[in-house]
């Protein structure tokens, strides 16, 4: 996956690396040298929803649209678009055994799965997200991405984001693009996508991290309280230990079945971690 800055030049590109992950506070950033991209968290969980493993994403500024918080949006445009099938077999990233990060309060763990399954608790001392479901799991099978988790927005408390916008930060936040709740409850009209958005939204994001690998996690990814930072120090934990996971690519027709009904794949093992 590569990014490429259009306003910077045609060969201005950064690629969705581990390595290239310079920030991760708010939102991920990747960066090579001068070419900045910031925010890619939503887009790179749609492409990891729709198996899209190689593309190059052109931006004509420095972040990506946060368009309306969600990942529906691009969804839709890929839907639109269209995905085409490549002749290369599809390469996949196996855990292989548990590898855990943990970061101030917040967790995040990847386990060996049959699948891709993404879980998460929330635990928020806030008088109104703690009365929120604040867990939740999600198979990704295929098209579960799009149904399940697409269309949950990004959220925010009232009051850090008057604090962020009073340091100039988040300055293009509103109810257009983000959930906004005080202590009472949702300032949104329209209401919550899914009953447990909030939830829904962290899966997401961390969708989005993983997918920075390169490769579609077969695993299982539990998250309690990880953001961007963690979800990302995670990652370079998992990279950083060649016992903890393999390159694996299922022969044509299982990879098929694996991304239709979420059935276990039939790896086949690559040469060890050296390729990354
Ligand atoms: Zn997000």
């Amino acid at each position: 996956m590569v990014f490429r800055r259009s306003d910077m030049g045609h060969h201005a590109t950064v690629r969705a690396t581990v390595e290239n992950v310079v920030d991760t506070q708010y939102a991920t950033t990747l960066a090579c040298g001068e070419v900045r991209v910031s925010t890619v968290e939503h887009l790179m969980a749609a492409l990891a929803g729709f198996g899209i493993d190689n593309a190059e994403v052109d931006v004509t500024g420095p972040e990506v649209p946060i368009l309306d918080g969600s990942a529906a949006p691009f969804v839709q445009l890929i839907e639109s678009a269209g995905v085409v099938e490549q002749r290369a077999p599809k390469q996949y990233l196996r855990v292989l055994r548990r590898v855990a990060y943990s970061d101030g309060g917040a967790v995040a763990e990847l386990k060996p799965h049959r699948s891709f399954r993404v879980e998460y608790t929330m635990k928020y001392d806030h008088p109104y997200l703690q009365s929120q479901c604040q867990h939740a799991a999600v198979d990704l099978c295929a098209g579960a991405f799009a149904s399940e988790v697409s269309r949950a927005r990004t959220f925010g408390i009232l009051a850090d984001m008057e604090a962020l916008q009073a340091r100039n930060l988040v300055r293009g936040g509103s109810l257009d693009n983000a959930i906004v709740v005080d202590d009472h409850g949702l300032l949104n009209e329209g209401g919550l996508r899914y009953h447990d958005e909030f939830v829904r939204h962290k899966i997401l994001d961390a969708i989005g991290d993983l997918y920075v690998c390169g490769y579609p996690i077969i695993g299982a990814f539990f998250g309690c309280q990880s953001g961007h930072g963690t979800n990302h120090g995670l990652l370079r934990q998992l990279m950083a230990a060649a016992d903890a996971y393999e390159i694996v690519t299922p022969a044509y027709a299982a990879d098929k079945h694996v991304w239709a009904n979420g059935a276990a794949p039939a790896p086949m093992r690559l040469q060890p971690a050296a390729a990354l």
